[in-house]
């Protein structure tokens, strides 16, 4: 799946360079140059890291990585500064506001994209170590298997677990069912897409309170299924 950078920029010239030189590696991009748009798009899109600038026309990146933290959903996205001065940069570095990494403009495209990949590799081996994952009510523990919801035990097949881990670990991710296969199935050629919804049936039935309106496991039309770790309204299921 390709990773989606968002840069909130209102330099056009910044953008294209970005845009042009992230595409060309592979990966989406999504460009704001107002910071309330941006977040308005973070906060209803999966994105992998977000590049943002400082001095923007309404909030400035200080403000708009201050609130990305204070979003339980949000909190763990990877920031990445756009710094035009050294008094810019002393900030980003003073300040405690969770920056992952900065780079000072102007800056070679090909360093930024080093830096990026950098930060993903890190957030990667984060993900990867995380032996319970937690998200809403819900509660998975890779050692013993055991899942909770609302602090009830569920029982799940080994199979059934590994999708639902699958699905928690990447909150609010759409995967069509030809890659869930690909992830949880692996080689296994007795299943077809068909598989999947027959898993995710039975998941909702043990972990939705209402299992016809998941929660949890929502199917996202045309497209496949995520997970949401909270409820949202008027999702089709
Ligand atoms: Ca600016």
């Amino acid at each position: 799946m390709r990773q989606r950078v968002v840069i909130i920029e209102d330099e056009r010239d910044i953008v294209e360079l970005v845009r042009y030189n992230f595409r060309k590696e592979g990966f989406e991009v999504e460009s704001f140059s107002r910071g309330r748009d941006g977040l308005e798009f973070l906060r209803r899109n999966p994105v992998d890291l977000v590049l943002l600038d400082i001095l923007l026309p309404d909030e400035d990146g200080f403000e708009i990585c201050k609130r990305l933290r204070a979003d339980e959903r949000l909190k763990a996205l990877p920031v990445i500064f756009l710094t035009a001065k050294s008094e810019e940069m002393d900030r980003v570095l003073g300040l405690e506001i969770g920056a992952d990494d900065y780079v000072v403009k102007p800056f070679s495209p090909r360093e930024l994209v080093a830096r990026v990949k950098a930060v993903l590799r890190r957030q990667a081996r984060v993900a990867e170590k995380r032996e319970v994952v937690e998200s809403g009510s819900l509660r998975l523990d890779t050692r013993t298997q055991e899942v909770t919801v609302r602090g009830r035990p569920v029982v799940l097949s080994a199979l059934e677990f590994k999708l639902l881990y699958f699905l928690a670990s990447h909150p609010r991710h759409v995967f069509g069912r030809d890659r869930l296969l690909d992830e949880v199935w692996g080689r296994d050629r007795f299943v077809t897409p068909r598989t999947v919804d027959v898993h995710i049936r039975r998941l909702r039935e043990k972990i939705e309170e209402l299992p016809n309106r998941p929660e949890f496991l929502q199917t996202v039309r045309g497209s496949g299924y995520r997970f949401s770790p909270e409820v949202m309204e008027s999702v089709e299921a």
